[in-house]
Formats: structure tokens, C-alpha cells, sequence
């Protein structure tokens, strides 16, 4: 199905001063956690560059992979897509204040409307900044994702991540408010800017249930959200590996991929492959434990056998964090396709 978007008129609205928030900590966050929504605004995020990727395609990088007070939750790059029609959002970060400083970038680059955001998932550094879009384009502003995330996000996930960043960033995203997805996408949904079109994938459970990836057609950049990262591994709770290795299968026989932009770390064409190396030593691994009767205690120490799992942990962010749960979770999928 191709649905072709109208030119929306677009406002830019500066945004309001903010206020700084207590210099002692004191009582803040708490102050915060009773009415998280109407909460003191937290400070402006510094300016990152909006760094060129292909003819249509922009990124602002984030510095850091994890959440934290000095990066105000500055851990998931943002991505812009621009053509004739409009400017088209992909993963509007973690808070209000990193998507107000994602627009001043934009903003110095082109005037040209933002006629939509896409949400990859549903884990908060890919959708708590639609509150900002929203701010400065209308409340009437598409912002698209699979049903799933929606749904999640209007549920439980909302809070619960819109919580925990004003926790892990000490409130710094203080003042951001849940903006949903109001807008199903699925496999195939696909946006023509005009001189670029944006063609949606997704096959089945990988990162999360509910992933849409992006392929930014004539440009060759595929923006992966998390199934694909760039040296960090975090939050495969609700993934898949062998989920993972089908859809990476699908996208080599269905796009012409040169670039892949992950929403953590550097974009390139080697991403894909760093990936999908590391995955297949973790699962790999699983599996031949899972078939020898090595019992999930002993999982790990079977994994890190694997060079090509074990030459990675020293360049890759969250390994010391995540690496124990990783294996569990491959030691049990293993398990089950056994059966
Ligand atoms: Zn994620």
C-alpha cells in the first residue's frame, strides 16, 4: 500500500525558556515522581551536529549508549529523512529537551516542515522526544509506529520509561510527556516524500515484537532501530535471536542496503555483520550447550569460548551489564526450538 502525504502547514513554536531545576537535588525528583507530566522542566540538552549520511538522510549521533545525569539521556541517535514534501522524524530520542535541541539542528539546515515521526519501538530513547515534535508541529502530527508499540506505550511502557529517564538522568527530562504513536504502520507502509520514499519492514519478533525498520530507498541507508547496534548490546527481553537472524535474512533478499544507521552507534555498512557475528557466537553456542546437556549455569563460560563472541567484549558498550542475560536468553530460546 503506498500512501502519499499532503504538505501539512507547520508551525515552529521557539521554545520556552527553561526553567533550571534545584541546584541541591534536594527534594526534585520526588517533587517530579508525584506529577512527572507537570513537573519543573528539566535543562536544555547542549548541541550536538546533524551529520550528512546519504542525499536525503541526517543524523544527530548520541555520545553515549546509556542514560545517564551529565548526557540527559542523549543515548539514541535521531534521524532525519528530508524531500520535497516535508522532513519525516525517525526515533525522536529520550526526553523533550534532546528533541528541542534535534530541532535547532534541523532548524539550521532547513525550514521545511516536519511532516511526521516514526517510532521504531517501544523502548523510551525511540519515542519519549515525540512531546517535542508535537510541541513545535501540532498535536495533529502522524507519529507512526506498529500497532504494538503503540499499544504498549499507551500502556504500561509509557510510564514505566518516562519514569525511570527522569530517574537515571536526574530528572533532566523533567517535563516530558508521553505522546503515543497515533498512527498503525505495518510491513510495507510506505511514505513519498516527493524525491525520496521511505519503505517500512518488518517480518516478525526481533528486537521487540513490534520493530519497524526504515529504508530510506534511493538513498540505500536502512535505519534499523535497535535489531541491529553498533558495539552495545542492551535490553533483548522481549527479542529474538533466531527472530533477529530472519529478519536480517529478509532484509539482504528485499532492500539494497549500502548503509545501515543503527540507533546506537556509528552507521555503516559493516553494522549488519558485526551484529549478526556476535549473535550467531552467542546463539550458536546455546544451542550446542543446550545439545551436550551443559545445564544455563554453565552457558556462559560455553559462549566465551567462541573468538567471535569473546574478541568483542572489550570494544562493546553494556557487555558487563548484559552479557550474562543475553546468554540466558539464548540459552533458553535454544532450549525451546529443540523441543
Ligand atoms: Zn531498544
Amino acid at each position: 500500500m503506498k500512501r502519499r502525504m499532503t504538505r501539512r502547514d507547520a508551525f515552529f513554536r521557539a521554545a520556552a525558556a527553561t526553567s533550571l531545576l534545584c541546584g541541591c537535588g534536594c527534594d526534585a525528583f520526588a517533587a517530579a515522581m508525584e506529577d512527572p507530566e507537570n513537573s519543573t522542566r528539566g535543562p536544555p540538552v547542549k548541541d550536538q551536529p546533524l551529520k550528512p549520511i546519504g542525499p536525503h538522510v541526517f543524523m544527530i549521533q548520541a555520545p553515549d549508549g546509556f542514560p545517564t545525569p551529565e548526557n540527559q539521556g542523549f543515548m539514541s541517535n535521531v534521524t532525519f529523512v528530508a524531500g520535497h514534501e516535508g522532513v519525516i522524524v525517525i526515533d525522536s530520542g529520550a526526553s523533550l529537551q534532546i528533541a528541542e535541541m534535534a530541532i535547532r539542528q534541523l532548524r539550521a539546515f532547513t525550514h521545511a516542515p516536519v511532516i511526521g515521526v516514526v517510532n521504531t519501538h517501544y523502548h523510551g530513547d525511540h519515542w519519549l522526544g515525540n512531546h517535542g515534535f508535537v510541541e513545535a508541529f501540532g498535536k495533529d502530527l502522524p507519529l507512526y509506529a506498529h500497532p504494538g508499540t503503540r499499544r504498549a506505550i499507551d500502556g504500561a511502557v509509557g510510564p514505566f520509561w518516562r519514569d525511570s529517564m527522569l530517574k537515571w538522568t536526574d530528572q533532566a527530562s523533567a517535563g516530558t510527556r508521553i505522546a503515543a504513536p497515533n498512527r498503525d504502520i505495518d510491513h510495507g507502509f510506505t511514505l513519498d516524500l516527493g524525491d525520496v520514499t521511505l519503505r517500512c519492514h518488518h517480518y516478525c519478533v526481533a528486537h521487540t515484537p513490534a520493530d519497524i525498520l526504515v529504508e530510506v530507498v534511493e538513498d540505500g541507508v536502512l535505519c534499523a532501530g535497535d535489531v541491529v547496534m553498533d558495539r552495545r548490546i542492551a535490553n533483548m527481553d522481549d527479542g529474538s535471536y533466531l527472530g533477529t537472524f530472519a529478519t536480517l535474512d529478509a532484509l539482504a533478499a528485499h532492500t539494497k542496503t549500502k548503509i545501515w544507521l543503527p540507533a546506537h552507534g556509528s552507521p555503516g555498512a559493516g553494522v549488519e555483520r558485526w551484529q549478526r557475528e556476535l549473535f550467531e557466537g552467542i546463539y550458536r553456542s546455546c544451542a550446542e550447550a543446550v545439545k551436550q546437556g551443559v545445564p544455563l549455569e554453565g552457558a556462559m563460560a560455553f559462549v566465551m569460548k567462541d573468538p567471535g563472541v569473546s574478541s568483542r567484549a572489550q570494544e562493546t558498550r553494556g557487555w558487563e551489564r548484559n552479557i550474562g542475560k543475553y546468554v540466558s536468553l539464548a540459552y533458553l530460546e535454544a532450549e525451546q526450538a529443540q523441543f
